[in-house]
């Protein structure tokens, strides 16, 4: 089992939801039925994800979102390449960058 919070909090502590108890009019406790497996992060509240229990197509879905790789181009004063951010600056000569397929 990986237990990991849908909302990457970070937190690493989570409480168990599966087991429903029964008790009866006095609150004796009469036994428990493992419900769902469902956990929670005690550091935000968000529903928590067995990644172990996930299945394969899940993940590699997930792979897919991973942002592109960064665009690389080549600087036209000083010829170093230079990957392409929110700055439009060469680092190197400080000169502005046209996007240039390398
Ligand atoms: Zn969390
Ligand atoms: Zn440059």
């Amino acid at each position: 089992m990986q237990l990991i919070c849908t909302n990457r909090c970070g937190g690493t502590i989570f409480r168990a939801l599966f087991a429903e108890v029964d008790v009866d009019a006095s609150g004796e406790y009469l036994g428990h039925r493992v419900l769902q497996p469902t956990y929670i992060c005690l550091n935000c509240g968000s529903p928590a994800l067995d990644l172990g229990a996930v299945p394969d197509a899940i993940l590699a879905e997930e792979l897919e979102d991973e942002p592109p790789a960064p665009l690389e181009i080549l600087c036209p004063v000083c010829e170093s390449r230079v990957v392409v951010g929110s700055e439009r600056e060469c680092p190197n000569c400080g000169a502005y960058l046209e996007e240039i397929e390398i």
